[in-house]
């Protein structure tokens, strides 16, 4: 992104979500969004996502600027190329795990088999499991599936662990991480889970719509040396 501003007008009032943020995702990377409620951070992702556009600035996917997309354009953006992931799951409580995850697969264009998705979050014993038959952490963990699935690019997640308490939140990052790890998917994720920190290759701290912070990791730690 370069010079991305947000702008909400609410009546009279207007709302600066974001003040100009540059920002560059590298391929690959695991990036994680922190600042105060407030501060940005959904409204960032959403831009990143194609799900919302800036009131000014560029928002650019590998050498494409995503404002000259027509909307068939972008909405094969979001299709192909951004698998999401948000607080709550939105799982279909009639569908298995499996077949929520199929449901994806059936339309994407080069996906892997829903069982494969299942397997890299560590829910092969839970395939046949519906919804409410599984805990708040292996629902997130079969939306993160569904988003895998259509192998993405760009994992975009908001507060993928505000549901979880913070002990199964860890289990649910840690699968994020052990995702961008194996398949390289970059992935951005907004959390208040400081756990997270040391997984991450770079934290990236907003406050009142501003880049405050930067922080690099040089020693990421990986998934394996996070398990307990
Ligand atoms: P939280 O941690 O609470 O989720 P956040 O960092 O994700 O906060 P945003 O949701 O990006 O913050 O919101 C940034 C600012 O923009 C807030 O002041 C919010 O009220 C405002 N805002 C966000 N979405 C809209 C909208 N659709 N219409 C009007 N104002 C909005
Ligand atoms: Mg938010």
């Amino acid at each position: 992104t370069r010079g991305v501003t947000k702008v909400y007008q609410m009546g009279e009032v207007q709302v600066h979500a974001l003040r100009g943020i540059d920002l560059e995702l590298y391929k690959g990377e695991f990036v994680v969004l922190l600042g105060p409620s407030g501060s940005g951070k959904s409204t960032l992702l959403n831009i990143l996502g194609g799900l919302d556009v800036p009131t000014s600035g560029t928002v650019n996917y590998e050498d494409h600027d995503l404002s000259t997309f027509r909307e068939a354009v972008l909405t094969r953006y979001r299709r192909e190329h951004v698998g999401f992931v948000f607080q709550f799951y939105n799982l279909i409580p009639s569908l298995t795990a499996r077949e929520n995850v199929a449901l994806v697969t059936e339309i994407a264009t080069n996906p892997m088999p829903p069982d494969e998705a299942l397997a890299l979050v560590n829910l092969s014993d839970r395939l046949d499991h519906f919804p409410a038959q599984l805990s708040g952490g292996e629902q997130q963990r079969v939306a993160i599936a569904r988003a895998i699935a259509k192998r993405p690019d760009v994992l975009l997640c908001d507060e993928p662990t505000g549901a979880l308490d913070i002990s199964t939140g860890i289990v649910v990052l840690e699968a994020l991480a052990r995702v961008n790890r194996d398949l390289g998917t970059t992935t951005a994720v907004i959390t208040h889970n400081v756990a997270i920190a040391g997984m991450a290759d770079r934290v990236i701290r907003l406050s009142d719509g501003r880049i405050a912070d930067i922080e690099i990791n040089s020693s990421r730690q990986s998934p394996a040396e996070l398990s307990w």
